[in-house]
């Protein structure tokens, strides 16, 4: 099954690429990046799958199992024109554009280094000899990273500036994972990559890697009454964990015993915040947004923006803003 449906896949991007991309590449005078458009095709390709599997499957959950009616349905054709743009191409190529270069040089640096070669097999030999076993462990040690990463989106002035858009969101839906600040998303896939070299991902693997978790991502925002029961809650992150995390109060501002701000910053695995004691699993489905959005004396009517453009702007200026002063 899953050879046949490779198969398929593989054909079609042949298709795809001899007769569109191919031609396009030698027509601009860019014949030097072929290789990196068969690579840029196949990543098409897998978002396009991507959105047509949310759509079929995300969408008449949300009409069955809804957490609450959505209220402004402008807010989620936003979100969607952010996945489009995501995950058919735009921000990857223009990310990829920037991350070519950074990544060539690290690669070279490494080697320089003697890190050439490093990767988990030499920390653990042989580990990685099955596929699927290598396919767990690279996600699990990157999902360490996406923790860290996203921990630090909350607690560093900068990245909250940006990150407080994703977070905007009061109609949280099967969309809402895409919805972020560009220079954000430039800066994480930066990051990734970076660790993803570093561990010594393969190609191949990496585009399963980020689509599995994609996916995952995006069930994760879906407005569905969906948790995954009293063990699976700790197994997996589900749309009722992240949703605390994305609600006022508890997510991305309290302070619990810890002395860390927020919680389940977790991204698949909430092992993290089990370990880093930043979970609350919270029984309750919990409404959305940051608090300076509320009106006042909650909050003072912040606006974050309703379209691409606006929510961009802002962000930069927040981002500006914020070194100034602190923007919670
Ligand atoms: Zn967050
Ligand atoms: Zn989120």
């Amino acid at each position: 099954m899953i050879q046949t449906i490779s198969d398929i896949f593989a054909t079609v991007q042949g298709w795809l690429f001899e007769t569109l991309v191919q031609p396009l590449v030698f027509a601009t005078g860019m014949g030097e990046f072929v290789e990196e458009a068969f690579t840029g095709t196949e990543w098409v390709l897998v978002g396009v799958c991507e959105l047509v599997i949310l759509f079929v499957i995300l969408r008449p959950l949300e009409s069955i199992i809804p957490v609450h009616a959505i209220s402004n349905p402008r807010a989620r054709w936003n979100d969607f024109i952010y996945t489009v743009l995501q995950r058919l191409g735009v921000i990857p190529i223009l990310a990829f554009l920037i991350l070519d270069p950074v990544l060539s040089i690290a690669a070279e640096a490494l080697h320089l280094e003697g890190w050439g070669t490093f990767n988990l097999d030499q920390v653990w030999p042989g580990v990685t000899d099955l596929a699927l076993v290598s396919f767990f462990l690279y996600l699990i040690v990157i999902d360490l990273f996406e923790y860290g990463y996203h921990w630090a989106q909350h607690n560093v002035r900068w990245m909250w500036a940006l990150h407080s858009l994703h977070h905007s969101q009061q109609d949280m839906n099967l969309w809402s994972d895409d919805r972020n600040h560009v220079l954000d998303d430039l800066v994480h896939d930066i990051f990734l990559g970076l660790v993803a070299l570093a561990i010594g991902v393969e190609p191949s693997q990496y585009i399963l890697l980020v689509s599995a978790s994609r996916m995952l991502q995006s069930l994760q925002h879906a407005n569905v009454r969906i948790h995954f029961g009293r063990i699976g809650e700790y197994l997996l992150v589900s749309p009722r964990f992240h949703r605390t995390h994305h609600a006022i109060g508890i997510g991305h501002e309290s302070r619990g015993r810890n002395s860390l701000g927020g919680h389940n910053f977790a991204v698949l695995f909430p092992i993290w915040d089990v370990l880093f004691r930043t979970a609350h699993f919270a029984q309750g489905f919990a409404m959305t947004g940051v608090r300076d959005q509320l009106p006042p004396p909650a909050g003072r009517s912040r606006d974050y923006g309703q379209g691409f453009w606006r929510q961009q702007w802002l962000g930069v200026k927040r981002m500006i803003e914020s070194s100034r002063k602190k923007v919670r």
